[in-house]
């Protein structure tokens, strides 16, 4: 696919108050496919003063303009006449998102149909019942309502740009929320095609507004401001921890999808040739830039002398390349930084003392490619085995016990996804109950679902996306105690003692 049609001297806008804009310094950011280094888009880069003007106008759009008495079947329309845009002009939201981020068509186009149904079926949730019912005491009756949390902030990385938006703009618009979403500076060309969907669909003014540049300050104003009710954060563990800091002033709630650094534990039972693809898959899908990649393959010592040239062998065969290329298995990295960050973590890894079975370099072409890497030799002290990468590097560790297996794989602080591969029915249970990870797999790997919840334990994020769990996080629920028998309390004749 060429990209000369697009139009490089066109800097494209913000989204603020149902109006596109430029930023208020003027400053622009030029937007690279990672798979040739040229430049394909230039958007405008906007600052703190960017992200108050678009809270104000969530705020004004939630407080006073009505969002907030909006009717759920009046927001499931608007979210169901997403989806259908979405879905019309999917193979080209696809083909921008392989070009701006560098993941394969495939990936692309699979991306693209999930957030079509995160739409579809966050407009179905909102018109469903949510509220509850008690039979109380005193001739009372308790109701529970559930209500919109009121203005949300939401920042996203680079790695789904697509997806990542719409997990967490389906749920909060359906729930009656107002939003004000930040993507990661080097990829919003897919985000501000969903803004024109947006647009074209007709949400009130101040309802969806889209903010465009760094973390540092459009983020963390976002993160800071007193005027949002919830910031909800997909990234970097590290960033995460600072978006907390920054939200306990204010007391807003918060919602964190961080890191991981997930294992993958195959027995000497499993199926052979299943465990070894999916093995690939885990790690290499994506480019590794997956939050649950299967970046630690733990495997039984007893079939290590056989698995490990099968693996080698099927790892050299993946075929890096541009993801637009139809033969493409796995793209390059989204920016050189990244693949600068990565080839570092190789060194560390060497210095550290594993040994590469198989990649480990640049490859010599334009683009920011990388061989699909492999270590082996580790031991659970190197900082390639606890430090989530982020990039095609597996690390290999090895056990001889079931319990040696549960131990090295809850021994990072990371516990967002983990996977075991057995015929042993009884063990996988057992094996996964013992997992401290928020998403797990018995036989396979990757295969989630937007019904389910998604996230992670410890270091790996608070609470959950997708799901119904995903919608409840942008509510408040309000109690309303109904007297039955209305007549004075007599509070001051009795007493505690009468
Ligand atoms: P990052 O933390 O560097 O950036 C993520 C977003 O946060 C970007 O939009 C960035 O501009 C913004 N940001 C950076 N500093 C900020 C600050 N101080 N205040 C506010 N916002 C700030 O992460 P990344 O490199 O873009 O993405 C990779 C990370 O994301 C990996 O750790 C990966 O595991 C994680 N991730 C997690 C999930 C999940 O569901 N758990 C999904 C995808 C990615």
């Amino acid at each position: 696919m060429s990209t000369k049609n697009i139009n490089t001297f066109h800097t494209q806008r913000m989204f603020i108050d149902g109006c596109w804009v430029h930023s208020s310094s003027g400053d622009t950011r030029r937007i690279v496919n990672p798979a040739t280094e040229d430049i394909i888009a230039v958007v405008t880069e906007g600052n703190e003063e960017d992200s108050k003007r678009a809270i104000e106008a969530a705020r004004r759009a939630f407080y006073e303009d009505g969002w907030m008495e909006s009717t759920a079947r009046e927001r499931a329309d608007f979210l169901v006449r997403v989806a259908d845009k979405l879905e019309e002009h999917a193979e080209e939201i696809a083909v921008l998102e392989t070009l701006n981020n560098g993941k394969t068509m495939r990936d692309s186009r699979n991306d693209v149909s999930d957030s079509v149904d995160q739409f579809r079926y966050y407009a179905g949730l909102a018109t469903k019942p949510h509220g509850q019912v008690y039979d109380v005491p005193e001739r009372m009756q308790a109701l529970v309502i559930a209500e919109p949390i009121g203005v949300v902030g939401q920042i996203i990385p680079w790695n789904y740009p697509l997806v990542m938006a719409t997990q967490k703009m389906a749920p909060a618009l359906a729930a009656g929320c107002t939003v004000v979403i930040k993507p990661a500076e080097q990829t919003p060309l897919t985000i501000l095609k969903l803004f024109e969907i947006i647009e074209e669909v007709g949400f009130p003014p101040g309802v969806v507004n889209l903010v465009l540049g760094k973390g540092a300050t459009v983020g963390a104003e976002l993160a800071s401001n007193a005027s949002i009710d919830k910031i909800s954060f997909t990234g970097g563990t590290k960033t995460g921890k600072s978006i907390m800091k920054s939200a306990a002033d204010s007391i807003k709630k918060v919602g964190l999808e961080l890191g991981g650094k997930s294992p993958n534990i195959v027995f000497a039972d499993a199926d052979f040739e299943s465990a070894l693809d999916h093995a690939l898959y885990a790690i290499f899908a994506n480019q590794g830039q997956v939050c649950s990649a299967g970046s630690r393959l733990l495997l039984e010592e007893s079939i290590y002398e056989a698995f490990i040239p099968a693996l080698v062998e099927k790892a050299e065969k993946i075929r890096v390349g541009p993801g637009i290329e139809p033969d493409t298995n796995m793209g390059p990295l989204i920016s050189e930084q990244q693949l600068y960050r990565v080839l570092d973590y190789i060194e560390i890894g060497k210095n550290e003392g594993a040994t590469i079975l198989t990649g480990g370099k640049r490859i010599n072409r334009k683009g920011y490619f990388l061989e699909p890497t492999i270590f082996t030799d580790t031991n659970p002290k190197m900082r390639i085995v606890n430090e989530e990468i982020f990039g095609p590097v597996l690390v290999i560790q090895t056990f001889k016990t079931e319990e040696e297996a549960i131990k090295l794989a809850n021994g990072t602080p990371y516990g967002l996804a983990a996977a075991v591969f057995t015929s042993d029915a009884a063990r996988s249970m057992r094996v996964i109950r013992k997992l401290r990870a928020g998403i797990t797999w018995i036989n396979t790997y990757h295969a989630t679902f937007n019904e389910a919840p998604w996230g992670g334990y410890k270091q790996s994020g608070i609470g959950r996306e997708l799901g119904t769990n995903g919608f409840t996080e942008y509510l408040e629920l309000k109690q309303i105690n109904i007297n039955l028998d209305v007549k004075p309390s007599g509070w001051i004749e009795t007493t505690g003692y009468s």
